[in-house]
């Protein structure tokens, strides 16, 4: 088989990548690969209640959109941007594939694994079958897995379980939640969040939950990432970043700022928050999240037994009663930076913070419309996921100065401004209205302050190298 790309992985990235790159290039054909019986990524294994927490509207590949771009009516996300649950996420990805597939340009190829280089081309195993057939690949192998999100249904339990312990991965919560008379939701992120929400939502009351955090962390504030008719608050956030990073003298001081701000919000206020995903809340799911005030903050768990809980800085108590709900996955891998643009390989990775679809989508446009490389790594330094508030003066200053490179290059300005993974992509339309020009205006004025101050605040200088942007 001949293919000028072959992608390795079909979930979002990759998917968003081979979209751009054949609707920006001509004569390529793509290939690409997933071990998975369908497209989709981790999101064909995420857990029943799954939604996506950022709106719907610039989630996806760049030539389909996802939704209806309504805005919810009821609920904790009500006022707000629709956002798709996990079903709709999958139906999604099964027909931007099977678009690209009529095509004739790309071929998808699930349930079939790459197992990497071979004298005759890159081997591929398809997994009904077991056969080996080697790809020659005439370009590139992009390598849409490097940031492969680790989820509850796959990872390896990250501490022991006695006999008599009940522990379910969170994919199996709303079949098991029934014969339980507690619960330990395990994990302080996104998944812990949901967990505790599904219970809440399930008429559990809140003194029955307990909740198992190693870390307690830093959430956005939703409301701040409406797009399209609400852009001004995404613009105000921008805004109170800037702000923040301008003024902030300390890592402590920055984060301080940007909670009174309401930019940023944590669960219990009169705790340290040293945790930063990027992932969000909104206010109505926060105050919820209140109500549960059993909180252990002993570390991690390493073993779990019928009645006691072993972790890092003690034990507590359990029951063979409490279910214990496994949501400490990592989600978003914290691989190191590497350059995106090798000589024989594309390696996706984030470069515009909390946009993993435009990336991909990005670097397809890149890789489409510019030859040299070096070129190509100077508008897409890689900027890796953040794990802790030290993260957050490097992510955000990053994607800063790379943006700033994107508006001085008028064909990438010009593909970013319409794209629709583009979380400003509606600016233009609303510029002259008080409430996109006042928070630009304030952006404006500090950006430039912000990213020289962001940078003395970079934590990543002291842990050793990332590569320069
Ligand atoms: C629960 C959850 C919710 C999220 N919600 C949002 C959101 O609301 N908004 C947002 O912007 N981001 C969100 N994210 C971030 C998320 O990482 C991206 O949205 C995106 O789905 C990640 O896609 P991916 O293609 O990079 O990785 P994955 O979905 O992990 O896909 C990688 C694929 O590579 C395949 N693969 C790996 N190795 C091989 C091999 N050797 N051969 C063949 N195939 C291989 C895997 O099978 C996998 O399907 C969320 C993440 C999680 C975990």
């Amino acid at each position: 088989m001949d293919t000028d790309y072959l992608v390795v992985g079909a979930g979002a990235s990759g998917l968003a990548f081979a979209d751009t790159l054949v609707t920006e290039a001509e004569n390529v054909h793509v290939t690409v690969v997933d071990r998975r019986h369908a497209p989709g990524g981790h999101w064909l294994q995420a857990y029943p209640f799954v939604r996506l927490h950022s709106p719907s509207a610039y989630y996806g590949v760049n030539s389909l959109a996802l939704g209806e771009d309504g805005i919810d009516e009821a609920g904790l996300n009500a006022g707000y941007y629709e956002r798709a649950t996990g079903e709709q996420v999958r139906e999604y990805f099964a027909e931007a594939a099977a678009r690209l597939t009529r095509t004739g340009r790309v071929s998808v190829l699930t349930g079939h694994e790459c197992l990497g280089a071979g004298s005759d081309g890159e081997q591929v195993r398809d997994l009904d079958t077991g056969v080996v057939q080697a790809v020659r690949v005439r370009r590139k192998i992009v390598d849409a897995r490097y940031l492969e999100a680790s989820i509850p249904a796959t990872h390896t339990l990250p501490f022991d379980v006695a006999s008599g312990a009940r522990v379910v991965a969170v994919n199996d919560l709303p079949s098991t939640a029934q014969a339980a008379s507690s619960y330990a939701v395990l994990g302080s992120g996104k998944t812990a969040v949901d967990a505790c929400m599904w219970l809440l939502d399930n008429d559990v009351e809140p003194d029955r939950i307990r909740w198992i955090r190693p870390r307690d962390a830093w959430f956005y504030d939703r409301r701040h990432f409406q797009p399209l008719e609400q852009v001004g608050t995404m613009m105000e956030g921008l805004a109170l970043d800037a702000e923040a990073g301008a003024q902030a003298a300390t890592i402590d001081e920055l984060f301080g700022q940007l909670e009174a701000s309401g930019r940023l919000l944590r669960i219990d206020p009169a705790r340290p928050a040293t945790m930063y995903r990027g992932t969000m809340l909104s206010a109505g799911e926060l105050t919820a999240l209140r109500q549960i005030e059993d909180v252990v903050r002993l570390g991690r768990v390493r073993r779990i037994e019928a009645d006691r809980i072993v972790l890092e800085g003690g034990e507590t108590r359990t029951s063979p009663e409490t279910l214990h709900v496994d949501c400490t996955a990592l989600g978003l891998t914290n691989a190191p930076a590497r350059p995106v643009f090798e000589a024989a390989r594309i390696v996706l990775q984030q470069v515009r913070h909390l946009s993993p679809c435009f990336n991909a989508a990005l670097i397809g446009f890149l890789e489409a419309h510019r030859g040299d490389d070096a070129e190509k790594n100077r508008l897409c330094p890689p900027n890796p996921y953040p794990s802790s508030i030290g993260d957050w003066p490097r992510m955000t200053s990053r994607t800063w100065r790379t943006e700033a490179r994107w508006l001085s290059e008028p064909d990438v300005a010009a593909w970013v401004a319409a794209s629709r993974l583009h979380l400003l992509r509606a600016l233009p339309d609303h510029a002259t209205e008080p409430s996109v020009q006042v928070p630009l205006k304030r952006y404006l004025t500090h950006v430039t302050a912000a990213i020289e101050r962001l940078g003395q605040l970079d934590g990543s200088k002291s842990r050793g190298p990332v590569l320069t942007a």
